[in-house]
């Protein structure tokens, strides 16, 4: 293949694209491409490998600020390519990376029917952590329901001494074709059994425990290591702890998606971290040294004179510290300075400020443009 493209144009995304821009484009994408739907396209094939590409980085925090900043050189160019032959089917690349909910919402709840063992759906939860912890890391064990056989079953959804019925509609298939009749043309499409909802097959005496499911919902404990430096859309990937297989299939996936808690005076922005502060006036024109909270500890910050409001003064790696494959990556500390105005004033404050206010002029340049405006609006008034 000639150049590589940008991975946010291969995507059709801008650089400011969210985390379900990005998802959207490329299942948009992966549709248009996927080898199952062109068999005979090998452009194709190398399309869907290209937008596979960009996914995979984009969508992972950590790859996509690496590429960001460093672009190619940023993403280690060996990864896993997310290839049409790892999935066995088209389902299969959707329920992988999104979990089985997203694949059948897309296409209205119809799904492949299994004939041999199929790996159990990938689960997403999201977890809430604190500020602090996010910066720290932290060790949690969990508690995730998941879908597991029903006991009393076994699975099979009906009540003991009885058994499924093969559905009259589909004869088992958990298909049905529509004919429909247009002109001279006739179009047949195949939907989702509404009888037996695409089971193939009709519970009459369901079992009481799963009410004809198959599956019982069971509490486990996962133990979390969430690392140091982790933000708001961070996914953990926990292997085999997803839902169970069908047939003797293995269990899919768990991902756990952080959500970070915004804290009130620490703000993160990627890897930096920011905050307000507000000084006294006098500290604003002679300077000053004051000393600041951080997640790390009090920190001394020179306020150099002639600070303004509004200004922003950068504390290099006083931000979040985070492991990366390429070695601990630091952010940054923007304090942003306001000037305070204040509503109380101590007697002293109040006598030194009115002789301050004596002595202290107007703007010198303010002054000598509001004389020229005195004299242009004497000149000028009719
Ligand atoms: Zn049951
Ligand atoms: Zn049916």
């Amino acid at each position: 293949m000639s150049e590589k493209r940008d991975y946010y144009e291969v995507l059709g995304v801008s650089r400011d694209a969210s985390e379900s821009e990005i998802k959207k484009a490329f299942r948009k994408k992966a549709m248009q491409y996927h080898p199952d739907r062109n068999p005979d396209d090998p452009e194709a094939a190398e399309k869907f490998k290209e937008v596979s590409e960009a996914f995979e980085v984009l969508s992972d925090p950590e790859k996509r600020a690496a590429y960001d900043r460093f672009g190619f050189a940023g993403v280690d160019s060996s990864f896993s390519h997310v290839s049409a032959s790892d999935f066995s089917s088209f389902s299969d690349l959707f329920s992988s990376l999104f979990g089985e909910d997203l694949f059948s919402e897309f296409f209205g709840g119809h799904r492949r029917r299994a004939s041999g063992p199929r790996k159990g759906s990938d689960l997403v939860m999201n977890y809430s952590i604190s500020f602090y912890d996010a910066i720290f890391g932290t060790k949690r064990v969990v508690e995730v329901p998941i879908k597991k056989v029903c006991p009393t079953c076994n699975g099979s959804g009906t009540k003991k001494g009885s058994s499924p019925r093969i559905c009259p509609t589909c004869q088992g298939s958990g298909v049905e074709t529509l004919t429909q009749r247009s002109g001279f043309t006739i179009f047949q499409r195949q939907i989702q059994c509404r009888q037996c909802n695409g089971k193939g097959q009709i519970i009459d005496n369901p079992c009481p425990t799963c009410k004809g499911t198959g599956r019982a919902k069971e509490n486990e404990k996962i133990r979390l290591e969430i690392p140091p430096g982790v933000d708001s859309g961070f996914r953990l990937r926990i292997k085999g702890k997803g839902e169970e297989g069908r047939l003797g299939g293995p269990r899919g996936d768990l991902y756990i998606r952080i959500i970070v808690d915004e804290h009130p005076f620490f703000k993160r922005r990627g890897d930096d971290l920011a905050a307000e502060i507000a000084i006294p006036y006098p500290i604003a024109v002679l300077g000053g040294e004051i000393t600041i909270p951080t997640p790390y500890g009090p920190e001394k910050v020179n306020i150099p004179k002639n600070t303004k409001d509004g200004d922003i003064i950068r504390l290099a790696k006083k931000g979040v510290q985070r492991q990366t494959r390429y070695g601990v990556n630091r952010g940054d500390f923007h304090v942003v300075v306001r000037i305070d105005i204040p509503k109380k004033l101590t007697n002293e404050e109040k006598e030194l400020l009115i002789k301050l206010s004596k002595i202290m002029q107007m703007p010198e340049k303010q002054q000598k443009l509001f004389n020229k405006l005195f004299e242009e609006i004497k000149k000028n008034k009719k």
